[in-house]
């Protein structure tokens, strides 16, 4: 048991959603186990016995995340609205609790993955381990995140910002991440193996963690070699991808498309109608954020542009396309896989950024980093 405490307590810390000491872990097996004594045990022991869940997860976030989540609950009237991608598939929304009682949790989490208490945490959940309510807590703080500096550029170009806000954003804008900066090599294509491509892609997808490209298990990698392609499973961590990799023939012969990544579909029409055969999909967040600044206040598709929004728009020479998760009639395969041609990458709106290249993963890495970090010099230069 302490062992599984300690790889999920190493998670939230080394992905900075929460700092030592501070997540409180209770799984329950034979009797319910928590990762350390404290005061919120008692209370949140109930949880178990009003919910079908068997593993938790409450925990202040690390900053910027705690001031950003206590801010978004206190002014939230008792729900946050994000409208990221993450946010739309995976939470709903996020329902706030403005007291630790059992009575007001169990409410919430009857309904949703995850409750805030402004001052105290995030409480997530999982109902076969810890996995899910750690994704479900990270997904939370992505969402938070990226909702607090979307509602910010929204406003400050309707002057509405006043000054406790602005105070909080100077302030939090000091706490960023550093700017994500690469400037060693990666494995150098061509590849002569089905092995060297697994061990490309497991690369790639270490790095794409360690950089915070993406956040829990989302993301996805794939290479075409041989015919197949090789692509992360659906739930899979990008940065442990050993034996979590699908071979996918190009002719859909034996695909393995059950536990292939949910973004196959695009994946495949990227390599069968361009050059390219290795590709990356990422979360990064300014890129996130930046694609849900839209000028056209009429648009006819307004609250649906994450689906089919008709206007073209661009980060410098980066389209920002429409398109939903998976392969449906407005799915990100009809929209991405066209606009990638002969461009370093794609960003889909409130989702995330593919980018693409020819003989390794080289080329990609490197542009979806510059894909974020102009997306985030641009986010600056618009608040200006
Ligand atoms: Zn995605
Ligand atoms: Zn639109």
């Amino acid at each position: 048991m302490d062992q599984i405490f300690r790889i999920y307590e190493d998670k939230l810390l080394k992905s900075g959603l929460a700092d030592p000491g501070a997540p409180l872990l209770g799984l329950l097996d034979a009797r319910l186990s928590w990762n350390r004594d404290d005061i919120a045990c008692a209370e949140l022991e109930r949880l178990f016995d009003h919910l079908s869940i068997n593993s938790l997860v409450f925990s202040q976030p690390a900053e910027p995340y705690r001031s950003i989540v206590d801010y978004l609950a206190e002014t939230s009237g008792g729900i946050i609205f994000p409208g990221d991608c993450e946010t739309r598939t995976f939470l709903h929304d996020l329902p706030v609790s403005f007291n630790f009682s059992s009575e007001s949790i169990i409410l919430a989490l009857k309904e949703r993955k995850s409750v805030i208490i402004p001052g105290h945490g995030i409480i997530t959940y999982g109902t076969v381990g810890l996995e899910q309510a750690y994704v479900t807590f990270s997904s939370v703080c992505f969402a938070c995140f990226v909702k607090f500096f979307s509602d910010y550029l929204f406003d400050v170009k309707h002057g509405k910002i006043n000054n406790k806000r602005q105070n909080l954003f100077d302030l939090l804008v000091k706490r960023l991440d550093p700017a994500p900066c690469f400037k060693a090599s990666l494995m150098k294509g061509p590849f002569d193996s089905a092995m060297s491509v697994r061990k490309a892609i497991q690369e790639a997808g270490m790095l794409i963690v360690e950089h915070r490209l993406v956040d829990s298990y989302f993301g996805n990698i794939s290479f075409c070699y041989n015919d197949t392609l090789y692509i992360s499973q659906t739930g899979s961590s990008l940065d442990n991808l050993q034996g979590f990799i699908d071979p996918c023939p190009l002719d859909g012969s034996s695909c393995t498309a059950i536990t292939a990544s949910s973004e196959l579909p695009a994946h495949l029409k990227i390599v069968k109608n361009t050059d390219s055969k290795a590709i990356l999909h990422g979360h990064p967040k300014f890129s996130v954020i930046l694609s849900m600044d839209c000028d056209i206040e009429k648009c006819e598709c307004r609250g649906q542009c994450h689906i089919k929004c008709p206007h073209e728009r661009f980060v410098g020479d980066i389209p920002i396309v429409s398109g939903e998760v998976g392969s449906g009639p407005h799915g990100l395969c009809n929209t991405v896989p066209e606009a990638i041609k002969d461009r370093p990458g794609v960003i889909v709106y409130g989702h995330g950024v593919f980018t693409a290249g020819q003989t390794d993963f080289n080329r990609p890495f490197k542009n979806l980093i510059k894909i974020e970090n102009d997306c985030r010099a641009e986010y600056f230069n618009r608040i200006r």
